[in-house]
């Protein structure tokens, strides 16, 4: 089978990072993958004719493994970011995203960004999360694989606060969290998801948008989104 990246795109291989529901995330008994990036890439994949195939790595792993040429895409609710585009090309921006900040159930004395100076915080490892959290004065940050385990030790005391994106927070609370934890303040940051592909391979960026472009006009990514996230 010819690689993506030949410019016959058989096989779209893509790369995520799947502890981050409603975007990415594997089903309890199929394990499948499932969620709102999965079926929007599996969308991609159909409308360029392309047989898409994914794997999970860290998030951290996602652009080296680009950078490597191992995976065509990385489709991982990743935030296109200054940093980020000197090493990788993105699609056009797919979803409006932003980070809040989760506290456990009861704490009063964080209402949000501005009570983080000196705490305990705890972020997804290489995300825009924990790049915020190192700009706070004072904070201890640490870093976990995957947001779950931030917030397990948000539960169990570890942590004072995590910082993580606010539409997968939003589903976290509904889901699971909310006898545990609570979501403070505005979000601090306005980000777009992206997604993102080798710099070697400019065809491949036009091809993603052109079928993103498609999905748009004919009502798939519409349904997509309600699918996940209501109307
Ligand atoms: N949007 C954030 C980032 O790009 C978090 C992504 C994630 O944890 N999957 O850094």
């Amino acid at each position: 089978k010819p690689a993506a990246n030949e410019g016959k795109t058989a096989v779209l291989k893509v790369g995520t990072e799947p502890s981050f529901a409603p975007f990415e995330f594997q089903d309890e008994k199929s394990k499948d993958y499932a969620g709102f990036d999965m079926d929007l890439i599996r969308a991609i994949g159909k409308q360029m004719g392309a047989e898409v195939e994914i794997q999970s790595m860290g998030f951290d792993g996602l652009i080296p493994a680009l950078e490597a040429g191992n995976i065509d895409v990385a489709v991982s609710g990743m935030t296109i970011t200054e940093e980020r585009t000197q090493k990788v090309n993105f699609s056009k921006p797919y979803y409006k995203s932003g980070l809040t900040v989760v506290v456990k159930t009861g704490n009063s004395s964080i209402k949000g960004f501005g009570d983080l100076e000196g705490k305990k915080i705890g972020a997804q490892i290489g995300t825009t999360g924990a790049e915020e959290a190192k700009k706070i004065k004072n904070a201890q940050v640490r870093e976990f694989n995957t947001p779950p385990e931030a917030f397990m030790e948000l539960k169990a005391g570890g942590v004072d606060a995590v910082i993580n994106d606010k539409p997968v927070n939003d589903y976290f609370m509904k889901e699971t969290g909310s006898k545990d934890a609570q979501q403070v303040g505005e979000p601090l940051t306005a980000e777009d998801y992206g997604i993102a592909m080798s710099k070697k391979n400019t065809e491949l960026a036009d091809k993603i948008n052109k079928a993103l472009d498609e999905l748009k006009q004919n009502g798939e990514y519409d349904k997509i989104y309600e699918k996940w996230f209501g109307k």
